[in-house]
Formats: C-alpha cells, sequence, structure tokens
C-alpha cells in the first residue's frame, strides 16, 4: 500500500474517540494504515526566524509542522487566504480584498511548503493537498521535480467564471491546478463552474468524466462530497442526549421547543439574515410566540480580520434587539452565545433541538446539517431547515430547503417545522439519514484516494522530468497579482 501523505494549513492531529472530528478521523485513519505522513502549519506566529520543521510520530503516523512568521500570518493566512479566497469563493466580491504584497506572501509559504515537504517524499507517496490554502502547492512540488501522484481537494465552494474573472492573477491561480492529478470539489456545481473556466477562460476542452485538457495538462476534476462519521456522530448524541449540559438545557427551555444555530462567527454563514427571519417569525407568527427559543452559537472565528470582528458587533445588536422588541419577563426568543461548544456536549445540543436552522450565503459543504440530522432521534427527529446554497443540500433535499436572503420564506419554513406532523418528520429524516449513512467520511476519503490512484494527470504522464517541464520557465515565479487581465 503507498503511503499517504496529507497536507493541509493545519494539522489536526486526529485523537482516538468520538469527541474527534470525523473528517480528522477519516484521514487520520488513512495515515495510520499506510504509515503516512501529514504535513502543515502548526498554528505558531513567530517573530524573527522560524525555527526547522517540527516532527513528531506516534501510532505509525508522522506529522511534520512548520511555524509562520508574522509577515507571512498576516500576507498568506490572514490576507490572500482569509481576505481574498475566501470571500471571493464564497461569492462575495463585496468583500474582496486584493494586494500585491499578499498575493506574495500566499505564494512565497506554498513555495516554502513545498520547499520543506519535497525531500520528505517517497517515489510511491500518494500525496494529498487540502483547501484555498494551498493551491499552487502541486505546482511548487512539480518544480521541485516531485513527480508522485498529487490530488487536491477544496473544501469551500468553487466561484463560477464571471466571479473568478474579477480576482487579479486569476489565471495564474486556476492554472496551478493543473499541476494535480486529481481535482474534488464538494458538488456538482463546483465541478461545472471549474470545467466552465477552464473550457470558457482556459481555451481547453473538457468531457463527460470531467477529464480536462487545458493549459497543455491534463486532469481529472470530479466531486466527493465530504461525509461525517454517521453512525459514531449517532451514538454519541444519544450517549449526550442525557448528559449535564443537555439536562440543564432542557431544564431552562421548560417544555419549549428549542431552535438551534450552530456555526463559526463567519460571514458567509448569514447570521444577520438568519436573525432577521426569526424576528419575521416573531412578527408573522404570534400564535406561536412563547412556544419555542432560538439559540445561536457563534464561535468565535478569524477576530484578526476586522470583519468578522464587525460581524460580531452586528450580531450582538441584533440579538439585544430582537429581545428588546419581544421579549417577555420569562421568555427570552433568542439565546446569542458567543462562544464554541465541544463537539460531544455539541451533539447532545443537537438532539436536545426540534428546529435545526442552518442558513448560510454559501458553503462548500456544512457539515453541522449533517451532524443535527445524524444526532435526531429516530423515533422523533427534529426538522432541519437548510440554505439551498448549503453544499450540503444537494444531498439533504428531504430537508426544508430555503433561501436565506428571504427572511419570509425562512421564517414560515421555521413555523412549518414547528409545527410539522411527526410522521412527517420521521419520513424525512430517514430519508436524509439513508443519504448520510451510505456517505460517510470514510467512503468520501476511499472513493477520492481510490480515483486518485486511477490516475489521469501529470503523474500518469512520463516522470517528473517531462511534468516540471511543462510549467515553462516564463511562467515561473510570476506573482498572481501580476499576471492575467
Ligand atoms: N463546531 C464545534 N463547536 C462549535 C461550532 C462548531 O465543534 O462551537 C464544529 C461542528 O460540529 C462542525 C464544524 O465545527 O463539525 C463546522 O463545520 P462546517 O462544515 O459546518 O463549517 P466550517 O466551520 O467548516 O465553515
Amino acid at each position: 500500500m503507498a503511503r499517504v501523505v496529507i497536507v493541509s494549513n493545519r494539522v489536526s492531529l486526529p485523537k482516538r474517540g468520538a469527541k474527534a472530528g470525523g473528517l480528522a478521523v477519516a484521514l487520520g485513519e488513512a495515515l495510520e494504515r499506510s504509515g503516512g505522513l501529514w504535513f502543515g502549519w502548526s498554528g505558531e506566529v513567530v517573530d524573527g526566524a522560524v525555527p526547522p520543521p517540527r516532527t513528531t510520530t506516534a501510532r505509525g503516523l508522522t506529522t511534520v509542522t512548520v511555524a509562520l512568521n508574522r509577515q507571512d500570518y498576516e500576507e498568506y493566512y490572514n490576507g490572500y487566504s482569509n481576505s481574498t479566497l475566501w470571500p471571493l469563493f464564497h461569492y462575495r466580491l463585496g468583500l474582496l480584498e486584493v494586494s500585491r504584497r499578499n498575493t506574495e506572501g500566499y505564494l512565497r509559504v506554498n513555495a516554502s511548503f513545498a520547499a520543506a515537504l519535497a525531500p520528505l517524499l517517497r517515489p510511491d507517496d500518494i500525496v494529498w493537498v487540502h483547501d484555498y490554502h494551498l493551491i499552487p502547492l502541486g505546482e511548487e512540488l512539480r518544480r521541485r521535480g516531485v513527480g508522485n501522484r498529487i490530488g487536491f481537494f477544496l473544501h469551500t465552494p468553487f466561484p463560477v467564471p464571471e466571479l473568478l474573472v474579477a480576482l487579479p492573477g486569476h489565471r495564474r491561480l486556476v492554472r496551478a491546478l493543473t499541476a494535480y492529478d486529481l481535482v474534488g470539489f464538494q458538488t456538482t456545481g463546483d465541478v461545472k463552474a471549474f470545467l466552465g473556466y477552464m473550457v470558457g477562460e482556459g481555451g481547453g476542452e473538457a468531457d463527460a468524466q470531467g477529464r480536462v485538457r487545458a493549459y497543455g495538462c491534463r486532469i481529472r476534476a470530479a466531486a466527493f462530497p465530504v461525509g461525517i462519521d454517521t453512525a459514531a456522530f449517532a451514538a454519541l448524541a444519544a450517549a449526550m442526549a442525557d448528559g449535564p449540559e443537555s439536562r440543564r438545557l432542557k431544564a431552562s427551555l421548560r417544555g419549549r421547543r428549542l431552535v438551534l444555530g450552530v456555526e463559526r462567527l463567519d460571514y458567509s454563514k448569514g447570521l444577520p439574515q438568519r436573525f432577521e427571519a426569526v424576528e419575521r417569525l416573531l412578527e408573522a407568527h404570534p400564535d406561536l410566540a412563547r412556544q419555542w427559543e432560538f439559540m445561536q452559537i457563534a464561535a468565535p472565528s478569524r477576530e484578526d480580520v476586522a470583519r468578522y470582528r464587525s460581524l460580531r458587533r452586528a450580531l450582538e445588536a441584533a440579538a439585544g434587539r430582537i429581545n428588546g422588541r419581544f421579549a417577555e419577563f420569562d421568555w427570552p426568543p433568542v439565546r446569542y452565545i458567543n462562544k464554541g461548544v465541544d463537539r460531544a456536549t455539541l451533539a447532545g445540543f443537537y438532539r436536545a433541538a426540534c428546529v435545526g436552522l442552518v442558513t448560510p450565503l454559501r458553503d462548500g459543504m456544512n457539515l453541522v446539517a449533517k451532524e443535527y440530522v445524524a444526532a435526531q432521534d429516530p423515533d422523533d427527529p427534529g426538522v432541519l431547515v437548510l440554505s439551498r446554497f448549503a453544499g450540503a443540500a444537494c444531498e439533504l433535499d428531504a430537508a426544508l430547503v430555503v433561501n436565506p436572503y428571504d427572511a419570509d420564506e425562512v421564517a414560515d419554513a421555521l413555523a412549518d417545522a414547528l409545527t410539522m406532523a411527526r410522521e412527517e418528520r420521521i419520513e424525512r429524516w430517514r430519508a436524509m439519514m439513508a443519504v448520510l449513512e451510505a456517505n460517510t467520511a470514510a467512503t468520501w476519503r476511499d472513493s477520492f484516494l481510490a480515483a486518485l490512484a486511477e490516475g489521469y494527470g501529470p503523474a500518469a504522464r512520463t516522470n517528473a522530468a517531462s511534468v516540471s517541464a511543462s510549467v515553462s520557465s516564463s511562467e515561473r515565479g510570476i506573482p498572481l497579482g501580476a499576471a492575467g487581465p
């Protein structure tokens, strides 16, 4: 069995037991089975010289982590990754920040990751690169003569070409993806957007199987929707239903039904719009007043980025405004919690909630939606209200699927969810659970690795030399911000 090498911005050390995230566990298993390697940023930011990579080995799996210096952290991480690519890939052109400094920082960190990783690779390794932080990594590895199979998976959405072309240097960025053998996306819509770019902008050719020829390369693109460890999460939720936190939560509700939202505090999650929908529910459905409470868990995220701090203030104001308008002395309709909650406690909370409210404006997949479904009591499940713009909506079409921009529609869906008969709840839940059982984190991992092993792209061609040569010298070292329209 070939050794699997995973590269991601952060190394998420897989822990044993049900408390670890499904994705980290699924990837960790592949690494343990193959005696693999996980490479990425340690999360440390240092002033001055960056220390050498740190290697640790446990249970046959090795992690190699590198620190970032403050400039790299600002330009690569806060800058290009989270202030340029993140808003662009989530269809928020108005929030796009463009700067050549950040672009160069992004390329510099990708090049330095590749320089640190390349000497650690063995000829038969299968390399799997994750997410938008590391798009140019494959190309940088090829430049260093790496001829291995290299796959890339994008966890976020991929924007339609009409949006993507707003990015200075878009051509250079997308062309970097052709260094991979396989490029995986969350949904067929994302694959279509990518192929649309390769054909429309790149002048390439694509077939129905996602095989693409463009920029003198051939690669394969396909959808691999990320799943969760469904059975383990369901068992965790059942076990946590009687945990002390869930009992306290239920006691505090005093028989009222819980509408639950859970996310990182991120503008892609549609939280202001969601609060507006809750306000609309209060206005339009006074008949349901006092029968429910809405609890929003918003875990702090990326607080070094100004946009995230202003969102936090806006939500605090919205929660205060709604409670100011509608609260009674024994009924606050909104509970707003600006703190992260650990997965196990969360599993119990999902199960206690009659409605899971998941309304991102755009989301690659949205694992909260899947976890909410998996956590339900099969005899008395809650209802998922789900944005059509979450990748999860492609699979979970038995949810109440809504347009998160339409506060009236979301409010009506909430009213339907709160009054839905048990038979319909069970029927919808079973349909969604069947999907989640068929596509788990493990099946996602295995299908991606199997497709990568099949091969079609650069590594399937001849050897490292020809791959390296396919990146012409005129293309080397051009900053993304300086190439293309
Ligand atoms: N999560 C958590 N505690 C929190 C909020 C979220 O453990 O307070 C977890 C949640 O269970 C899920 C993940 O964080 O597994 C969020 O994944 P999702 O795909 O929904 O959104 P992302 O944050 O990746 O954009």
